[in-house]
């Protein structure tokens, strides 16, 4: 079972899939939480160069950084997702495919074709049970999110937020069977906490 959690920046995605995971595994079920991008060795390294680029001519153009992204993905599919969803584990992910369609189509404008392709090719397919899309309006921040990595990928302005926002609804209308919105403005972490325990309940038994 693959359980994505997806959204913007600083809407609580770790600390949410840090607690469902730890639930779970109190219901005894076998549990991975992982992330990306930087949930392999290999991911970490490409982490570092995704989020500093290094210097100015370092910063990767945005067909770089799907390409750094998708190399990510096809690394963690194969060395954490698939070996332990094989093993039956619940695989609790922040970020996924969804992020390189909100990010990346809707973000950064590139082809949607291109990258459902390499979505598809890059993950063999696998798809995840259930999404939750943590929506916070862009701007906002929840106190006690991780704080804003000083990144350039942070640097990247409200409009593209905006448009990134934008996907994520555009994911949800396109696959409301898969994608649960959860709205987090106004709402204590242990309420948030308790929709998504019901949701798991109610979607998954
Ligand atoms: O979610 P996390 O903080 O690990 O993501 C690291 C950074 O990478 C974030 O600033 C996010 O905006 C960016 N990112 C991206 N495109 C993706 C996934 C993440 O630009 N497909």
């Amino acid at each position: 079972l693959l359980i994505t959690l997806e959204g913007l920046d600083g809407t609580g995605k770790s600390t949410q899939a840090r607690s469902l995971a730890a639930w779970l595994r109190r219901r005894g079920l076998q549990v991975r939480h992982t992330f990306e991008p930087g949930g392999t060795a290999l991911g970490r390294r490409l982490r570092t160069l995704l989020l500093r680029g290094g210097e100015p001519e370092g910063i990767p153009v945005p067909e770089a950084e799907l390409l750094l992204l998708m190399a990510d993905r096809a690394q963690h599919v194969a060395q954490v997702l698939r070996p332990w969803l094989e093993r039956g584990a619940v695989v609790v992910c922040e970020r996924y495919a969804d992020s390189s369609v909100a990010y990346q189509v809707f973000g950064s404008e590139v082809d949607g074709e291109l990258v459902e392709r390499l979505n598809r090719w890059v993950t063999g397919g696998l798809q995840p049970d259930l999404t939750f899309w943590l929506d916070l309006p862009v701007g906002q921040r929840l106190p006690g999110a991780g704080a804003p990595e000083r990144d350039r990928i942070e640097s990247r302005g409200e409009a593209f937020f905006r448009r990134v926002r934008e996907g994520y609804a555009a994911l949800a209308a396109r696959y409301p069977e898969r994608i649960v919105r959860v709205e987090v403005t106004g709402k204590p972490r242990r309420a948030v906490q308790s929709e998504l325990r019901d949701v798991v309940v109610r979607r998954l038994g």
